[in-house]
C-alpha cells in the first residue's frame, strides 16, 4: 500500500531540512544525496505514533535571479497541492513574514487539502511573542516549534497524523488509480530521458548530469497536465553513487523492463545524434509484447543537421521497427524544451486508443465493409468468412474474429485486417491484439 505523503514547504533557510532529518527515520532517505549536487527535493520515510507516512523535502534549490526564486516556490507549492495528503508550512518566526512567504501561503489558502503553519526558530517555549503576526497568512493556527531543539514538532505531529488517519490510502493505492495515465520514460543512458522528464513535469527535480552512465533508479512524479493526471515513471529519475560498478547498460535495461510492466504508454526515447540501436528495438520489442502504447521520441534533434541526416535516422527507425509501426515518432529537443508539447498529444492520443471501447456494432458494420471489399484469404476451395468481430479487452484493445477456418488467417491478411482497424477508428499509438475463432 502506498504511503500518505507529507509535504514540508517553505523558502529557503526557514529550517526545512533541519525539521525533516530530525522525525524521518535515519537512513531512510529514499533519495540519497550525491556528493556535488543540491537536489530539490528527497522523500525520506517517516512514523509518529505508529502512523507511517513519506515526508518530502523541498529544500535546498539555489537560486538564480529574483524571478526564478519566486517562480520556484510557486511551483514547488503548487506541486506540493498536488501530491500531498497534508502540507507542513514552515515559516522563520525569527525573521518574520516576507514576501514569498505571502506568495506560498497565497496558494496554500486555496487548496483543499489540510496545510499546518508551523513557525520555527522559536527556541524558547515561553516566549511567543513572535508567533502572533503570522496568523495575518490566513492558514490557521499557527504552531510554534524549533527544529533544532524538538520543541513543538510533537505537537504539529500529532496534528499531521491526526489528518493522516482520515485520509483513505486504500485509493492512494497506486496501481489502483483508475484516473491516472502511467508514462514511463525508457531509453538508453544519455538519451536525455531525464531532460525529458524534467520538462514535461516542469521541475528540476533529477539533476542531469554529462556523465554517461551514471546509474539511477526509476522514480514516479504525478502531473497534471491538462485537467488529466499522469504518473511519469522516469527510469533516469535516481542516481545512486557513481561509484558503484554496475553494467549501467544492463541494469538500465532492467529497470525499463520494471516500468513497462507498469505503464500505458511507454515514451521510448531515442538520441537522435547516435541514431537506432539495438538495445533500443529490444526494449521496443519487450514493450510491445506487454501490450503498452509506444511513441518513439527522437531527442536531440537539434544535433542532427540537414534535412538529408534527419531522413536517414527516421528511414532506419522506420525500417527496423515495423513491429512497432503504430508507434508515432515525435522530434524533440528537451535540452530546450523544443516540440516537447507534441508529446502531451501522442500520449493523450495513444492513451485514448488503447484505453477505448468499441461497440459491436460499430465494429461489425465495419466488418461489413471489409466484406464489401472483397478481399479476403482462400486456400484451394475454402475460403475465409468473417461472420462477426467483437472487442474482448481492453488497454491494449483486444478483439476477436469468429470465422469459419481460422487456420486460413495468414500475418499478412492479420496485418491488412489491423491496418483497417486502425485507420477506421484511430488507434493510433497502440498495439491491437486480434484473435480469430471457429464459428460454422
Ligand atoms: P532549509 O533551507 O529550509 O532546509 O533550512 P535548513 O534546515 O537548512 O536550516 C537553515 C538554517 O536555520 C540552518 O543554519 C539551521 O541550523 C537553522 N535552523 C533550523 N531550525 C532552527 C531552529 O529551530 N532554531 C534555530 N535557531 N535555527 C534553526
Ligand atoms: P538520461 O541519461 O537519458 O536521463 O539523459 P539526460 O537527460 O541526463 O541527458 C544526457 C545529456 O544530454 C545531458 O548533458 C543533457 O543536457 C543532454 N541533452 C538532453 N536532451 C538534449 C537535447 O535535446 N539536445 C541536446 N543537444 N542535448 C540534450
Amino acid at each position: 500500500m502506498a504511503l500518505p505523503i507529507v509535504a514540508v514547504v517553505g523558502r529557503p533557510n526557514v529550517g526545512k531540512s533541519t525539521f525533516v532529518n530530525r522525525i524521518a527515520e535515519a537512513d531512510e532517505a529514499i533519495v540519497h544525496e550525491m556528493r556535488g549536487v543540491t537536489r530539490d527535493r528527497s522523500y525520506h520515510k517517516a512514523d509518529w505514533n505508529g502512523i507511517e507516512f513519506k515526508l518530502i523535502d523541498t529544500g535546498g534549490i539555489e537560486m538564480g535571479t529574483e524571478d526564478q526564486f519566486q517562480g520556484s516556490i510557486r511551483s514547488q507549492a503548487f506541486e506540493a497541492t498536488n501530491e500531498a495528503d497534508v502540507i507542513v508550512f514552515i515559516v522563520d518566526g525569527k525573521t518574520g513574514i516576507n514576501a514569498d512567504d505571502e506568495e506560498v501561503a497565497r496558494i496554500l489558502r486555496k487548496t483543499s487539502k489540510p496545510v499546518l503553519l508551523a513557525v520555527n526558530k522559536l527556541d524558547t517555549p515561553n516566549k511567543l511573542d513572535e508567533l502572533w503576526e503570522f496568523y495575518q497568512l490566513g492558514l490557521g493556527d499557527p504552531f510554534p516549534i524549533s527544529a533544532t531543539h524538538g520543541h513543538g514538532t510533537g505537537d504539529l505531529l500529532d496534528e499531521v497524523v491526526d489528518h493522516l488517519r482520515k485520509v483513505d490510502c486504500s485509493f492512494e493505492d497506486e496501481e489502483d488509480d483508475e484516473d491516472i495515465i502511467n508514462v514511463a520514460i525508457i531509453g538508453r543512458p544519455n538519451a536525455g530521458k531525464s531532460s525529458l522528464t524534467n520538462r514535461l513535469t516542469n521541475n528540476d527535480r533529477s539533476i542531469v548530469s554529462d556523465v554517461a552512465g551514471t546509474t539511477r533508479d526509476a522514480i514516479d512524479t504525478v502531473v497534471v497536465h491538462d485537467g488529466k493526471k499522469y504518473r511519469i515513471v522516469d527510469t533516469a529519475g535516481l542516481r545512486r553513487k557513481s561509484q558503484i560498478d554496475e553494467d549501467v547498460e544492463y541494469y538500465g535495461f532492467v529497470r525499463a523492463m520494471r516500468a513497462i510492466d507498469r505503464a500505458d504508454v511507454a515514451l521510448l526515447v531515442i538520441d537522435g545524434s547516435i541514431g537506432l540501436t539495438d538495445q533500443d528495438q529490444r526494449v521496443a520489442g519487450f514493450a510491445a509484447e506487454r501490450g503498452c502504447a509506444m511513441i518513439i521520441v527522437l531527442n536531440k534533434w537539434d544535433l542532427v543537421e540537414g534535412p538529408e541526416a534527419k531522413a536517414e535516422v527516421r528511414e532506419r527507425i522506420e525500417d527496423r521497427m515495423t513491429f512497432v509501426g503504430y508507434a508515432p515518432v515525435v522530434a524533440t529537443c528537451a535540452l530546450t524544451g523544443k516540440k516537447v508539447d507534441r508529446i502531451w498529444d501522442a500520449v493523450d492520443k495513444a492513451y485514448a486508443g488503447f484505453s477505448q471501447t468499441i461497440s459491436t456494432n460499430k465494429l461489425n458494420s465495419w466488418l461489413s465493409s471489409i466484406r464489401e471489399t472483397g478481399h479476403t484469404v482462400s486456400q484451394g476451395k475454402a475460403v475465409l468468412r468473417m461472420k462477426y468481430v467483437t472487442q474482448t479487452g481492453t488497454c491494449p484493445p483486444h478483439f476477436t474474429v469468429f470465422v469459419n477456418r481460422p487456420d486460413l488467417v495468414t500475418d499478412n491478411y492479420e496485418r491488412f485486417l489491423e491496418n483497417r482497424l486502425r485507420k477506421t477508428f484511430d488507434l493510433e499509438g497502440t498495439p491491437i491484439r486480434l484473435k480469430f475463432k471457429k464459428k460454422d
